[in-house]
């Protein structure tokens, strides 16, 4: 068994690369000694006087005789006439790697040369760089958290790729490993293909005399595109001929696509050009998440904001509300499976009907927006999704996640779900086990949890018996694969639950029948496109109706919002407990009844919340709770929640911080008492939960002195209206970032 050591290190064509990797070396103490070859002895002798080498070689020979390392990082072209330099002093245990932009020509070059491959081999390949070349240009922190690919072979000794590896860890590099015709076919894409096309804009416009003058007016967008023209010419000459299979095929690739969007612009065909423009939008923003597995919005997760609240006097005027949260994601999905054009207004951009919008994306749907709310969806029909290139990024989204998982069950082709770190340890194993009643074939990880594998079926037959639910989301799954199922889909609930999906599902043109109980939905049926309205969003609304009825002299108008009956328990309970809400101009939208709200202010008295309300009012909860606080008398909000009222984090944030703003509260098993009373100011968290952020914000408005809430931030991705149109009716919000 041979042993490998990287102790004495030649490097071989001592410029940019060689010279930067031979510097982090030597600066970071990882080898005892660094030798410089160069054709160029002037390189060399800057090398030494920069301290970039330990010493010149004075010879190949005894410089490749005494090294434990050589890196080739001379030119591509001029790899195999090294390699053949140096193949005569070689020994059994020499390491040998490169730096070469391409490896294909490499590797073939080495087995021309050697018979067999030395075990000490390991092709491999920097992605840092910069324009410039030379030793001169060399700097010792170029591979700090940059990718540095190894393609070793099959004759590699594994010992060798690791002993490279580690120096290359060393210097701060990512070591990844690919196949040495996958790395051709991935840098051709992503790398030689880009800088030739940088070169040919910039040739093709200084080509005449009179065109030079466009470079004086020239767009920053230009000078990005073609900053890599100023790349190394002869470098690049090397690398396209090195490369020249693989990059020909990405040049016929991209020609085909210039093609489209020509014949797009002559034919005037705007949805093409669009569909093409919004795809490759959002496949550049979604490639950048995916990378940073981050949020759909810009990264407001980890930067600190405080809410700070000023006792407020009035609340007046009218407030607009975002789109409701659920219907967004039903409206999306439902108009990417019909057939035609869904025009939708009042889509909520919040982060998880964001995430539902990219996933259609990336099955194949051109969807425009959102913008300011409107978003257009060119439905595909039932059958028309295709298979996405990769797995489907869900974020923190798990309505998106469980309502996809029916629709993706009866594709003919597989998808994978996963989430970020949160979601992936969620259980779908509700969502999941009835539809695999129904045929489908998923895989999950350890406790049901994503990522979710599934897998293609050529016919989903449903299963003819009835379905036990208890979630709407569950439902909505089901429902959703009920639309390609060969039999009825049959549904009964458990208990009461939203039913968003089932009004969608009507508004569509595939009604779900219910009878004593029971959902019914028939199979065969298909989906037709036209125009929504996302009804606003009764749980946002909840924080300003709260405020409204405790501000003395208050008047608040909310128009157009959702008062779907399984969902409106808060306007019953603070109707009962003495608040002054009018709902008027009531009226169907979009299957949804929606109404406009007028608050007016009113004394609140405590009550006993019965169980089957507050079912009605779970995401309000917060809300109501500050009602209660301010209430005359004790309110009691009793549940029947599993595992008791106290393992409800959101729950427990808020009684945390109404016990610091000094109400009187207790938390039992299945009860919540909470006395009325005056609040105090001070200083709380949120604990970054945004609905007990924009409580809290409420409470501030009602206290008698200034309350500072933390951890705000992210109330922006939930509801990003918010802070604009609490201070729009005349809440004292201002929101303190870093
Ligand atoms: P560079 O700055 O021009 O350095 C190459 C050096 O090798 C020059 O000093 C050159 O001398 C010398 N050389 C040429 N033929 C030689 C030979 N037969 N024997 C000994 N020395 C020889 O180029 P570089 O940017 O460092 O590129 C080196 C390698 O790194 C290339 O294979 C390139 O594909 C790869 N790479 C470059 C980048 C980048 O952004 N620049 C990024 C990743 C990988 P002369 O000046 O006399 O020709």
């Amino acid at each position: 068994m041979l042993t490998f050591s990287t102790r004495r290190v030649l490097v071989i064509g001592l410029g940019l690369i060689g010279g930067s990797f031979a510097r982090a070396l030597r600066a970071r103490g990882l080898v005892d000694e660094v030798v410089g070859y160069d054709r160029n002895r002037g390189e060399c002798e800057l090398g030494l006087s920069l301290g970039v080498i330990d010493r010149i070689a004075d010879d190949l020979e005894t410089a490749v005789g005494s090294a434990d390392l050589i890196v080739l990082a001379v030119p591509v072209k001029v790899m195999e006439q090294v390699l053949s330099e140096i193949k005569p002093w070689l020994r059994p245990q020499t390491l040998i790697t490169d730096v070469g932009s391409t490896k294909g020509n490499l590797v073939d070059a080495a087995r021309r040369l050697f018979d067999p491959i030395p075990p000490g081999f390991v092709p491999g390949h920097p992605i840092a760089g910069t324009e410039k070349s030379g030793v001169g240009a060399s700097d010792e922190e170029l591979f700090v958290r940059r990718k540095l690919i190894l393609t070793p072979l099959p004759e590699s000794d594994p010992a060798a790729t690791l002993a490279i590896a580690r120096l290359w860890q060393g210097v701060g590099s990512e070591v990844l490993q690919m196949e040495v015709r996958r790395h051709d076919e991935v840098l051709a894409a992503t790398s030689h293909l880009p800088h030739l096309l940088a070169f040919s804009l910039v040739d093709t416009l200084a080509h005449e005399a009179e065109n030079t003058d466009i470079f004086r007016y020239a767009a920053g967008g230009f000078r990005d595109f073609t900053r890599i023209a100023a790349s190394d010419p002869s470098m690049w000459h090397d690398i396209c001929f090195a490369n020249r299979e693989q990059l020909l095929a990405q040049i016929d690739r991209f020609t085909d696509g210039v093609a489209k969007l020509r014949d797009a612009v002559a034919r005037g065909d705007s949805q093409s050009l669009l569909g093409i423009f919004t795809r490759a939008k959002s496949a550049r923003e979604h490639f950048s998440r995916i990378l940073a597995r981050s949020a759909y919005s810009p990264d407001l997760h980890n930067h600190p904001v405080t809410f700070r609240v000023r006792p407020g006097s009035s609340i007046k005027g009218q407030a607009d509300l975002p789109g409701d949260r659920s219907i967004s994601h039903r409206a999306v999905m439902l108009a990417a499976l019909a057939e035609g054009v869904t025009d939708i207004e009042g889509f909520l951009e919040g982060e998880d009907s964001l995430a539902t919008l990219q996933a259609f994306r990336d099955l194949g749907v051109v969807i425009e927006g959102p913008h300011q709310g409107l978003v257009r969806v060119y439905g595909v029909g039932l059958h028309g999704l295709q298979p996405p290139v990769g797995p489907l990024y869900l974020g923190s989204s798990g309505t998106s996640m469980r309502l996809l998982c029916g629709v993706l069950a009866a594709q003919p082709f597989a998808t994978e779900l996963y989430g970020d770190e949160e979601l992936s340890q969620v259980s779908m194993s509700a969502v999941v086990e009835p539809l695999r009643q129904m045929g489908a074939q998923i895989e999950t990880a350890a406790g049901g949890c994503p990522p979710l594998k599934i897998k293609p079926v050529e016919s989903f037959a449903g299963t003819g018996k009835v379905l036990r639910v208890a979630s709407a989301q569950v439902k909505s799954a089901l429902l959703l694969a009920g639309l390609y199922t060969e039999t009825q889909t049959c549904i009964e609930q458990v208990k009461p639950s939203r039913d968003h999906t089932e009004r969608m599902l009507g508004r569509f043109g595939c009604e779900v029948r219910e009878s004593a109980g029971r959902l019914q939905l028939a199979p065969g049926g298909k989906l037709t496109a036209g125009q929504l309205r996302v009804p606003g969003d009764l749980s946002a609304a909840a924080f300003f109706i709260v405020a409204a009825t405790l501000s003395r002299g208050a008047e608040l108008l909310l128009e157009h919002v959702g008062i779907n009956p399984t969902r409106n328990g808060l306007l019953t309970i603070l109707q009962q407990m003495g608040a002054d809400i009018e709902l008027l101009n009531v009226r169907d939208d979009c299957a949804e009844p929606v109404a406009d709200i007028r608050v007016r202010d009113a004394a609140l008295k405590g009550i006993e919340i019965p169980a089957e309300w507050q079912s009605l009012a779970l995401d309000e909860c917060p809300a109501l709770m500050i009602a209660a606080a301010c209430a005359e008398g004790e309110t009691r909000l009793h549940t029947q929640v599993e595992g008791g009222l106290a393992a409800n984090r959101r729950l427990s944030l808020m009684c945390e911080a109404l016990k610091q703003l000094g109400v009187d509260l207790q938390l039992e098993a299945s009860c919540l008492r909470i006395r009325g009373g005056r609040l105090h100011g001070g200083r709380v968290s949120s604990g970054g939960d945004p609905r007990v952020a924009m409580a809290l914000a409420v409470a501030g408005h009602l206290a008698g002195e200034e309350l500072d809430i933390e951890q705000c931030a992210s109330v922006a991705l939930f509801c990003p209206e918010f802070v604009d149109q609490a201070r729009r009716i005349g809440i004292a919000l201002y929101k303190e970032e870093g």
